[in-house]
């Protein structure tokens, strides 16, 4: 077997009952080149957590004074951005579902490692972990989180500085470009590149969301309309032959939007002015959003569907009436919730769930969509269980318009390629 010298950066905070772990655990990290600290204590380790601001986490789950989720629950209300490595000498199915619990409190989890652990598999979570952070930190060294307000986010949309960026969608069979989805970014000036999970809870609670979504999706159809409608798309090229015949773009729509009676109209007129057929655009709405008020969620949803609208479910499989909202709602597309297609690799679970949602789509006429791809095993498994469309970083990232253009080309390249192959 090759050895893999990892040289990794970065500082790793651990939390252990048992010192012998910690020690264990220290040689490691500090052997591969991270500078770490060890600490038995809960309190101590809070404190070490802000002020020497780890890159990198480990916890050990069950410890006499504070248990490991209660940790975990603590370190994402103060905005922790470390990656989070969970340890424990617990079942894999209470690790699977401490992780599930982590993830969805907004924590970076790289993964858990059963005790006992080779040095091998920790440094392969520490190597994952450097390079899934990079980008996707909130707290950037010294400064201190930034938390906007309703006149901040305000005054943001006045000067247009919410843009978007845009991740590929393709089909599992063959990898030929379905659409893609629309996900919005907040250009600060000061703070950088912000992500959506913190302005799109402001802008739903203060009455901004809706001049929000207008704005995505006036952006969204521009950038598509002038690359992708019927008259741009030269037949004979080899990015056609790349794309899916009814290439789509999805945008997510909030719950709050569900009432609002102008809406059809207005995607209607965008629609037309960009000369992108309705058919094309799909709204992307959460299980819980159209739990709300479900009747008025049927009727504007009915209405957007009778216009030629596409309607996916997003995050399905986290909401609790999943089954009947599925059934009772007119949607054409429903997708897994990532938090499923992410741990696909190491949970049967999570296997079954997916196999499970995707053969409830198949079985209502519905594209099934898993988000969240990050590797080729994954990729392989949904195709094998039958999902149609994959989206993930293992396929491709955010990316905004332009660049999106080249990794289109680039794909359409690597497409044909494969045909020639
Ligand atoms: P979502 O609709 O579930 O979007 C998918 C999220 O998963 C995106 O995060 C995307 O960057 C991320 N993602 C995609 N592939 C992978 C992967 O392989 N691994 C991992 N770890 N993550 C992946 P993003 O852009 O931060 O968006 C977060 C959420 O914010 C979205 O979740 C959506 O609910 C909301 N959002 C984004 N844009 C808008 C918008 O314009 N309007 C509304 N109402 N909500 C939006
Ligand atoms: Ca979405
Ligand atoms: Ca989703």
């Amino acid at each position: 077997m090759v050895s893999i010298d990892y040289k990794l950066s970065g500082n790793l905070l651990v939390l252990d009952d048992d010192k012998s772990v910690g020690a264990t655990i220290r040689a490691i990290a500090e052997n591969a080149g991270m500078e770490c600290r060890v600490t038995t204590d809960p309190a101590e380790f809070f404190q070490l957590e802000s002020e020497w601001q780890p890159t990198h986490i480990a916890l050990d789950l069950i410890m006499p004074d504070m248990d490991g989720v209660e940790v975990l629950a603590e370190l994402s209300s103060r905005g922790c951005t470390a990656s989070v490595i969970i340890t424990s000498g617990v079942s894999g199915r209470v690790l699977d579902a401490a992780g599930r619990s982590a993830a969805e409190h907004g924590l970076a989890i790289a993964g858990v490692l059963p005790k006992p652990f080779s040095p091998a598999q920790l440094r392969a979570l520490l190597a994952k972990n450097s390079m899934l952070k990079r980008g996707n930190r909130r707290r950037s060294q010294g400064k201190i989180a930034f938390i906007p307000d309703q006149r901040a986010l305000k005054d943001a949309l006045h000067r247009r500085q919410i843009g978007v960026v845009f991740q590929p969608k393709v089909t599992c069979v063959d990898g030929q470009l379905a659409g893609f989805e629309a996900l919005a970014r907040w250009h600060h000036p000061e703070y950088g590149l912000l992500g959506p999970d913190l302005f799109i809870p402001i802008a739903e609670s203060s009455g901004l969301i809706d001049e929000l979504t207008a704005q995505i999706i006036e952006q969204a159809l521009k950038w598509y309309g002038s690359n992708f409608s019927d008259d741009k798309l030269n037949p004979a090229t080899s990015v056609s032959n790349a794309l899916s015949p009814g290439l789509t773009l999805s945008v997510n729509i909030s719950a709050k939007t569900l009432d609002n009676f102008t809406f059809v109209d207005r995607a209607v007129e965008l629609c037309s002015f960009h000369h992108v057929s309705n058919t094309r655009l799909i709204f992307e709405l959460t299980e819980s959003s159209t739990m709300a008020d479900p009747v008025a969620s049927l009727d504007l949803l009915t209405r957007l569907r009778m216009k030629g609208f596409q309607l996916s479910i997003d995050d399905f499989g986290t909401g609790f009436s999943s089954m009947i909202q599925l059934v009772r709602l007119p949607f054409s597309e429903i997708k897994v919730d990532k938090s499923f297609v992410m741990t696909a690799m190491s949970s049967q679970e999570s296997r079954s769930v997916i196999r499970s949602i995707v053969e409830l789509g198949n079985s209502l006429g519905l594209k099934s969509v898993a988000e969240g791809v990050e590797d080729a095993e994954t990729l392989a498994f949904l195709r094998e269980v039958g999902c149609d469309l994959a989206q993930g970083y293992y396929i491709g990232r955010p990316l905004p318009g332009e660049d999106m253009m080249k990794w289109v080309a680039s794909w359409a390249d690597q497409m044909r390629g494969q045909r020639t192959a």
